[in-house]
């Protein structure tokens, strides 16, 4: 099995506690990799701000998870690696090791600066998140509906395009989506965001907001949160949920969009696979639901592909 996964929280959690990757606390570590059967694997590490983070100490704590994810790479050379380039992602899971790609959730971490975003670009961020769930100097988050894109946010929006630094549309609310849709030129994702028409959660992606994606040939990563999984009963979300968000996407003609985005490390997930090392169940189910091709497409080869393409 390979895997690319477009979100999780976990090198934030482990600076967080003062843990590294070697330990098993976190639902991603060294010794969980290796026991989960996964041949090839690509993993977005978030640097995640809260929103209590804004100005200078919204640079600070970037700059200090910054700091762990490097010293991960340090204490690990043969199990991680830095990706910088399309082309170094095969180069590096051929090798064994867990092709690490840097990103932010939270554009709070610009801190209002124009001239920040290309400096994350230069350290390897190769995508952000325009907000967490409060807004930004950028835009509105879920919990601020009706904030849309600030004038600095459609000045940083150009300035991301600009550097190839992706755009993640997750998090965002409504109204700042449809100002993004407005200006946007270059293809963008939801790295950890479901279908609303199937969990009615803010959180979650409208049809419309999917089409788009499809269209500018985008990703979506699946969150494994239960509450962006199922409606009414999110204690008992799992696998059976994935598969329902994968066909709804399929019908809106995302075969080629769909991805993963765990949130491993930032989020409730369901116990049968709440782990790297669980993936494998996970994979089997959606082989047996939605064939191997399809299950190929969503757990590696469409952000693979996305990848390789813009970077
Ligand atoms: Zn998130």
């Amino acid at each position: 099995m390979k895997l690319f996964d477009l979100h999780c929280d976990t090198i934030t959690g482990l600076e967080t506690v003062g843990l590294h990757l070697g330990n098993d606390a976190a639902a991603i570590s060294i010794s969980k990799l290796e026991n989960s059967g996964i041949s090839a694997y690509a993993q977005c590490f978030a640097i995640f701000l809260d929103d209590k983070y804004r100005g200078k100490a919204a640079i600070e704590k970037w700059d200090r998870i910054y700091q762990w994810f490097l010293k991960q790479l340090e204490l690990y050379p043969n199990k991680i690696e830095q990706v910088l380039t399309g082309a170094d992602l095969e180069k590096i899971t051929k090798k064994g090791k867990i092709a690490a790609i840097l990103t932010t959730e939270s554009g709070a971490a610009f801190a209002g600066q124009l001239e920040r975003i290309q400096e994350l670009r230069e350290k390897g961020c190769l995508l952000t998140s325009l907000t967490w769930n409060g807004d930004t100097e950028i835009g509105g988050g879920v919990y601020t509906p009706k904030i849309g894109l600030t004038p600095f946010g459609k000045e940083a929006v150009a300035e991301m395009e600009r550097v190839g630094m992706i755009i993640d549309v997750s998090h965002l609310c409504d109204k700042a989506v449809d100002d993004f849709l407005k200006i946007r030129q270059k293809p963008f994702l939801a790295s950890h965001s479901n279908c609303r028409a199937i969990c009615n959660a803010a959180r979650n992606l409208t049809d419309e907001y999917i089409q788009e994606i499809v269209h500018c040939k985008g990703l979506i990563g699946i969150n494994y949160l239960i509450y962006f999984l199922r409606e009414g009963d999110p204690e008992n979300a799992g696998i059976s949920d994935v598969i329902r968000h994968v066909e709804h996407l399929l019908n809106l003609g995302a075969v080629n969009t769909i991805a993963l985005g765990s949130d491993f490390d930032g989020a409730k997930v369901p116990a049968a696979f709440d782990s790297i090392d669980k993936m494998n169940t996970l994979y089997t189910a959606c082989q047996k639901a939605l064939g191997t091709e399809i299950t190929e497409k969503l757990f590696y080869q469409n952000a693979l592909k996305f990848f390789q393409k813009n970077f």
